[in-house]
């Protein structure tokens, strides 16, 4: 199968954009297959290179190669392998880290978290489902994967024709023990949320750790299993309290803590919104306060709800810190801009009647790369401000 674009399209794909819109191409030419390998053409003739076609989505091809190897096993071996590679030069010693971020790492639609040897698969792409099964061998077999849990939950899937489902495809037990920054994690790769755990956060929350002593108080908001609030206390805090509305991760959270001997770490299964209006009541105050929310908007026509949203939650934690603390605060929000996030972040302040410093200001960790090229890659900004 042969794509033909219009004149001009392949401007994006030549400075390293990975996707080709279906409004972009001008004619087939050969039989198409859906969810099958196509070559790339310019509206001139000129060879692009390769790329997986889908005939329901807007996102019509997932590119793959400029060059024109074949798009087999092989093929997807070496590119995780590249991906890894990539990241045991800059950290050798962790076992546990998001081993491919899709676009990212140059595997359209494929993210592989791995927690030691048991791995999370998240597929977005129907052409790269097709090679599912080559994933999981690549896994056993270059890997040693002891167990591959599918978490394909995703309503993207929807979006590629792809069914949503969840389960393990290789092995018989999706629990591992992780040890992330010296803090032991026991995840349940099947009942966690997204891939399993939330590994792009990784070094931010070890960040935490210079920033309490051991009489802080903190308050780490939509904890999920906690790691924030470990962070802090592997860094001696003990007053520490973590909160989040799902009772899995508050189960999970709690576990984690008393593994680490951090049985002291208060956690509470609440909504956080309600949590604010006890917080207030009982006059309440923090010296660090993490706000770590789900993504307000997976849009971008809700994106003013989402403000809303961001800005509540921002003045409600400003106003329960102490003068001169600090506020870890995080949009994964792909549709909310870092300039965004910054004029919320000053709209909050003002509401809570402080003044802010910006201190740090970071994306994600070292294994969730983004390509500048393709801003649909950014989502996650964190600043750690100073509230006074
Ligand atoms: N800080 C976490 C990741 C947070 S993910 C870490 O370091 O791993 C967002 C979390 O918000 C999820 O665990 C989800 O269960 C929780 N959540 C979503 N809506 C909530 C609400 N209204 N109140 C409390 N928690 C909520």
């Amino acid at each position: 199968m042969k794509i033909f674009l219009k004149k001009n399209e392949e401007r994006r794909i030549n400075i390293g954009h990975q996707w080709i819109f279906s409004n972009e191409i001008e004619r087939f030419e050969g039989e198409t297959s859906d969810g099958g390998v196509a070559e790339l053409f310019s509206s001139r003739n000129a060879y692009l290179g390769k790329g997986l076609y889908n005939k329901h989505s807007l996102i019509a091809v997932r590119f793959l190669t400029s060059g024109d190897e074949e798009i087999d096993r092989e093929f997807f071996r070496k590119r995780i392998k590249t991906a890894e590679q990539r990241r045991m030069k800059i950290h050798p010693e962790r076992k546990s880290f998001r081993l491919c971020n899709s676009e990212s790492d140059f595997l359209p639609g494929l993210i592989i978290d791995k927690f030691n040897d048991v791995f999370s698969v998240q597929i977005f792409s129907k052409g790269t489902e097709a090679f599912k099964d080559d994933i999981c061998g690549i896994l056993a077999d270059d890997f040693g994967a002891k167990a591959i849990i599918e978490k394909n939950d995703n309503e993207l899937r929807t979006l590629e024709g792809l069914e949503k489902k969840e389960g393990l495809l290789y092995g018989d037990n999706s629990v591992t023990e992780a040890d992330i920054d010296s803090v032991k994690y026991t995840i349940d790769v099947l009942k966690g949320q997204k891939s399993g755990f939330y590994l792009d956060q990784s070094f931010n929350r070890t960040k935490i750790r210079e920033y309490v002593s051991e009489n802080s108080r903190v308050l780490d908001l939509f904890c999920n299993e906690g790691g924030f609030a470990l962070n802090a206390a592997f860094a001696g805090c003990r007053d520490i309290t973590a909160v989040d509305s799902s009772e899995h991760s508050i189960a999970a959270a709690k576990n984690n803590a008393v593994s680490n001997g951090f049985g002291f770490i208060n956690f509470e299964c609440a909504d956080v919104f309600e949590y604010f209006d006890r917080a207030f009541q009982s006059k309440e105050k923090y010296n660090v306060i993490v706000l770590d929310p789900p993504s307000f908007t997976k849009s971008k026509k809700n994106v003013p709800a989402a403000v809303k949203g961001y800005i509540e939650l921002n003045y409600k934690a400003m106003r329960l810190l102490h003068k001169n603390s600090y506020l870890f605060t995080y949009s994964c929000s792909h549709h909310i801009s870092e300039k965004q996030f910054e004029e919320i972040l000053v709209k909050s302040a003002e509401q809570a009647g402080r003044k802010i410093q910006i201190i740090d200001f970071a994306n994600c960790s070292y294994d969730h790369p983004v390509l500048p090229q393709m801003p649909e890659t950014k989502y996650l900004k964190g600043y750690i401000l100073n509230i006074n």
